[in-house]
């Protein structure tokens, strides 16, 4: 008989468990399984398979249609609010279905396969169901290539930060460097963090490789200011992903960075996007209160792009917040674009915050944030992101 396996894992398990806490993260487990029970008939089989992932067995001849029924019909029973503890909780579920229409060898194939869909589900955007098809596995083998590369490419020494400068957009000097990430790949060629980036995340290399881009961009500020004195004042930033900022061995890492390389605290900034920051209140409260204490400077990373209330910024020390590119493209052309940055400028100045315009083409654009008194500005027009030799040689005519 044909019958087929669900695949379900819950899309904000781990929010609910971070903010919520784990005793309210087990009900809200207990209460999903209940309702799964009552979704299906009795000779389904509901599981636990771990964490937050549940699998369902649907037997007695469950061809495609069908189970694809029974998913819409989980979806719509986890999407209802849960009430656990006075407080109104809502999740959804991302599904993926396998039926043994494909033979299987084992049963484990047939659940690997599920759960191959569920991650599609997840790909596509999460709270909907996919169904297994042949060429997930593909995809699978290679997102399970480039992470295997990118161990060897760690391991190879291919990285490489290039350097974007910041200016002041007062004097016109640059004020700041932003590392940006580059992965020298031996046949691929010079790659760009989107290239590799969300499997760096995902298969969590982005730790090791983080690790690097901190330590790196310290000792390249800190050689820098040895060769040319005049750059005492000049900042490095890098950029975190959320799995860096919430490793609980963060602060340290930083600390250790900037006394491996003798670089002070000031001249290190870190870029978090609004999402990372607001996401993980409680260990963002604690980092960025020791990041303070180095001395080292928090910018706010795509403002505007994230999240839609504002209160954060009252409740963090940031000291910079850039502007999403796509704000400062929509300026030209769009009069509520202009509206808007004009909003952000003097809100950062309301705040005692520094506000950075980033993606800046077009000379229009730069007029226009000249006119708003935007303090500082990144982006094309001004100069692109450039290997370190190439901003090397641009730092050394900086003091003649
Ligand atoms: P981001 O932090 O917003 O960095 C700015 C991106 O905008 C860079 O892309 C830069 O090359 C690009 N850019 C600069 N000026 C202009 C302009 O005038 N117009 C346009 N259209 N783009 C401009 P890149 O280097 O490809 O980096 C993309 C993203 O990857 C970064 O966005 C950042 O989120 C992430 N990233 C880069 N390096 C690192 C890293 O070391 N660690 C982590 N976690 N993420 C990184
Ligand atoms: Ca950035
Ligand atoms: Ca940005």
């Amino acid at each position: 008989e044909t019958f087929a396996v669900l695949f379900m894992d819950l899309d904000q398990f781990k929010g609910v468990n971070d903010t919520l806490g784990h005793s309210l993260g087990d009900q809200l487990l207990m209460a999903v399984g209940k309702r799964l029970k009552e979704a299906v008939r009795s000779s389904d089989t509901v599981a636990r398979f771990g964490g937050d992932e549940f699998a369902i067995l649907l037997s007695g001849s469950s061809d495609e249609n069908s189970a694809r029924k029974v998913a819409e019909k989980i979806q719509g029973v986890v999407g209802l609010p849960f009430r656990l503890r006075e407080r109104e909780v809502h999740i959804s579920a991302s599904i993926g279905i396998a039926t043994n229409l494909i033979s299987y060898e084992s049963p484990d194939d047939l659940l690997r396969d599920a759960d191959l869909a569920m991650y599609h589900a997840k790909g596509l955007g999460k709270a909907r169901s996919e169904m297994f098809r042949i060429d997930m596995r593909e995809r699978a083998f290679s997102r399970h290539a480039v992470e295997e590369e990118l161990r060897a490419g760690l391991k190879n020494r291919e990285f490489q930060l290039y350097y974007q400068p910041i200016k002041s957009l007062k004097s016109d000097r640059i004020v700041g460097l932003e590392a940006l990430l580059r992965w020298l790949h031996p046949t691929r060629g010079l790659l760009l963090p989107a290239d590799f980036l969300p499997v760096a995340e995902e298969s969590g290399l982005i730790l090791p490789i983080g690790d690097w881009v901190l330590d790196q961009a310290c000792r390249q500020l800190k050689t820098w200011q040895e060769q040319h004195p005049y750059l005492q004042n000049m900042t490095v930033s890098v950029n975190l992903s959320n799995k860096q900022f919430t490793d609980p061995n963060f602060v340290e890492k930083v600390a250790k960075a900037l006394s491996a390389s003798g670089l002070t605290g000031p001249s290190l900034r870190l870029e978090i996007t609004e999402r990372v920051l607001v996401g993980n209140y409680l260990t963002a409260n604690h980092a960025v209160a020791a990041l303070h204490d180095l001395g080292v400077q928090m910018q706010i990373d795509d403002f505007g792009t994230g999240y839609s209330a504002l209160a954060y910024l009252q409740e963090f020390p940031i000291h910079a917040i850039k502007i999403d590119k796509s704000f400062i493209h929509r300026m030209d052309t769009d009069p509520k674009g202009l509206g808007l940055v004009r909003a952000v400028v003097s809100m950062g100045r309301e705040l005692g915050m520094e506000t950075i315009a980033e993606g800046i083409e077009t000379a229009a654009q730069l007029n226009e944030l000249k006119g708003l008194s935007c303090g500082f500005g990144q982006g094309f027009l001004l100069a692109k992101p450039m290997s370190a030799i190439s901003a090397e040689k641009m730092l050394a005519k900086l003091g003649a």
